[in-house]
C-alpha cells in the first residue's frame, strides 16, 4: 500500500482539492491519503487559541466568522449536489458552533489542542464528501483512533500499528483511505498533536506501521531544494537522498519535511519521495537507504539556537564532567543540538529556552556560565566521509566574512554544522550557495 500526504497549499482551495482527486486517481491499487487542514487555517486557530487565553471574545468571534465564511464559500465551490451541499454545510456548523463555545468556558492547553485539530478534521471530511459525490468508494479513518503519543510525547508506533491494522479490517474494499495528518491522541486520551507541520510525521508513521511500499509527500515545491528557497534566490531540487540526510535536513530547518518525520520510513525501511502537486510529473526527491550521489548536496538553517558554554578547571583531565552537564540538561528535558569541547571547556547548543533558567542555576556548580541567544544552525549536508578532502575548506572559504561560534564535524559522515549569530543567517546561506553550488 501507498501513502500520500497532501500539505496545506496542496488542499488550500475547492480548485486544488479536485485536483489532488485527479492525482490520486491514478493509483491502480487502495491509497492511504493523509491530509493537512487547509493553508491558513492552524494559523487562523493558533490566533484563535492566543486571544482566548487573553479572553479577547470579541476579536475571537470575528476570527471564528471569518474563518466559517471562507469555508461556506469553498464548499459552494467544492460540490454540486444539494444533499451532499447541505451535510458539508451541518459539517461546517457543526465545527464552528464547537470553536464558538470556547469563547464561553474556562480556556486551557486542553482546550487549545482541540482547537487546533479542526482544520485536519474539516478537510478530511470535506475531502471525502467530494470522493462520495464524485463515485468514487471512499473512506474517513479517524487519526484519533489510532495516533498516539506515549507520556514522553514521542509516537508510540506499536499501539498506532494495532489500532490502524485495526481499523483498516472494519473498512475493507475501498480504494481511498482518508485521514487526518498532525492530529493524535495522547496517553490521557486527550485530543493532541505532532507539532507544526506534523502531517507529515503521520504519513511516515502510517507507512512505518504498515510496512508501506512507499510514502509519498505532496506539497508546493519539487521536492528539497539544495538551500533554503525561502532566503536564497537560486535553489534546485535534488534527485536522490538517503535517509540520515534527509533527517538532519529535516532537523535542521529544511521545512519541507517535519523535523523527525523521516525517523519512522527510516526504521522500517519504507521509501520517501517529494513530490510537487502543482508539477505532478516533476521528478521531485527520493529518499532512500543508500542514495547516489556524492559530495555536498544541501545546506539548510535552523533559528531560534541558544548556545551555553561552561567553562571549568574541572573538567581538566577529568572524566564524568560531561556526564553531570548532560544530566541537568536530561533533567529539564531539553535536548541538545551541537557541541563542541575544549581542555576546559564545552559550549552546546538547544532550541528551547523553556528551562534556560533552571539548566543555568545547576550548570553553575560546575563553573563559569556564558549564554549566546538568537543564534541559528547551519547545516551542511552530503557524502563529507572521512576519507574525503577539500569538503570542510570549501565549506569555510564560503563562509570567511562570516563570525562562526562553533563548528562540528565528525559526528557523522553526512554532516558539517556551524553556528552563527542569526543576523548572519542570509549572508551565509548566500554565501555557501555561491561556495558550494556556484549560484
Ligand atoms: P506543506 O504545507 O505542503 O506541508 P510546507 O510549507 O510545510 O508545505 O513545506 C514546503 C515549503 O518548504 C516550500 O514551499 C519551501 O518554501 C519550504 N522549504 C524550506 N526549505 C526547503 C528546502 N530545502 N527545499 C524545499 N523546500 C523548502
Ligand atoms: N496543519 C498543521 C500545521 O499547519 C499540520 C501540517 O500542515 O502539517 O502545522
Ligand atoms: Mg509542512
Amino acid at each position: 500500500m501507498k501513502i500520500l500526504k497532501f500539505g496545506g497549499t496542496s488542499v488550500g482551495s475547492a480548485d486544488r482539492m479536485k485536483s489532488v482527486v485527479d492525482l490520486i486517481k491514478k493509483n491502480t491499487e487502495p491509497v492511504i491519503v493523509v491530509l493537512s487542514a487547509m493553508s491558513g487555517t492552524t494559523n487562523n486557530l493558533v490566533e484563535l487559541a492566543t486571544n482566548l487565553y487573553a479572553k479577547n471574545n470579541a476579536k475571537a468571534n470575528e476570527i471564528i466568522s471569518t474563518l466559517e465564511n471562507k469555508y461556506k464559500q469553498e464548499i459552494k465551490n467544492l460540490y454540486k449536489t444539494e444533499t451532499v451541499l447541505q451535510k458539508a454545510a451541518h459539517l461546517i456548523t457543526y465545527h464552528f458552533d464547537y470553536l464558538r463555545s470556547f469563547t464561553l468556558d474556562m480556556f486551557t492547553v486542553n482546550e487549545e489542542k482541540a482547537i487546533l485539530a479542526q482544520g485536519e478534521l474539516l478537510s478530511t471530511a470535506m475531502f471525502q464528501f467530494y470522493l462520495e459525490e464524485i463515485g468514487e468508494k471512499s473512506v474517513l479513518l479517524p487519526a484519533l483512533n489510532f495516533m498516539r503519543i506515549d507520556d514522553n510525547e514521542e509516537p508510540d508506533l506499536t499501539y498506532i500499528e494495532t489500532h490502524l491494522k485495526q481499523e483498516l479490517e472494519k473498512n475493507k474494499g475501498f480504494n481511498f483511505y482518508i485521514t487526518q495528518g498532525f492530529i493524535c491522541r495522547n496517553i490521557f486520551g486527550e485530543i493532541d498533536n505532532l507539532k507544526r507541520g506534523g502531517s507529515d510525521y503521520t504519513a511516515s508513521l502510517i507507512g512505518a506501521a504498515l510496512q508501506a511500499t512507499e510514502i509519498q509527500i505532496w506539497t508546493d515545491i519539487d521536492g528539497m531544494h539544495n538551500n533554503d528557497p525561502r532566503v536564497v534566490n537560486k535553489t534546485h531540487p535534488i534527485e536522490q537522498l538517503s535517509f540520515d540526510e534527509a533527517a538532519e535536513l529535516a532537523y535542521f530547518g529544511a521545512k519541507i519535511l517535519h523535523p523527525t518525520c523521516i525517523l519512522p520510513a527510516q526504521k522500517r525501511n519504507v521509501p520517501v519521495k517529494l513530490l510537487n502537486t502543482m508539477q505532478p510529473d516533476a521528478k521531485g526527491t527520493i529518499i532512500t537507504k543508500d542514495a547516489a550521489g556524492t559530495g555536498i548536496k544541501a545546506v539548510a538553517a535552523k533559528d531560534g539556537i541558544t548556545s551555553v558554554s561552561i567553562k571549568s578547571g574541572r573538567m581538566l583531565l577529568a572524566y564524568g564532567f560531561l556526564r553531570s552537564v548532560f544530566e541537568v540538561f536530561e533533567r529539564h528535558k531539553t535536548p541538545i543540538d551541537m557541541i563542541t569541547t575544549s581542555e576546559v571547556a564545552v559550549s552546546l547548543t538547544i532550541d528551547t529556552d523553556k528551562h534556560l533558567k533552571d539548566i543555568v542555576e545547576e550548570l553553575e556548580k560546575f563553573g563559569q556560565v556564558s549564554i549566546d541567544k538568537d543564534q541559528t544552525i547551519i547545516c551542511i549536508v552530503g557524502d563529507v566521509s572521512f576519507d574525503k578532502t577539500g569538503y570542510a575548506q570549501k565549506v569555510f572559504n564560503a563562509l570567511s566574512e562570516i563570525p562562526v561560534r562553533m563548528i562540528s564535524y565528525g559526528g557523522s559522515e553526512y554532516n558539517i554544522s556551524v553556528l552563527v549569530k542569526s543576523e548572519y543567517k542570509k549572508q551565509a546561506l548566500q554565501a555557501l550557495n555561491a561556495g558550494l553550488f556556484n549560484y
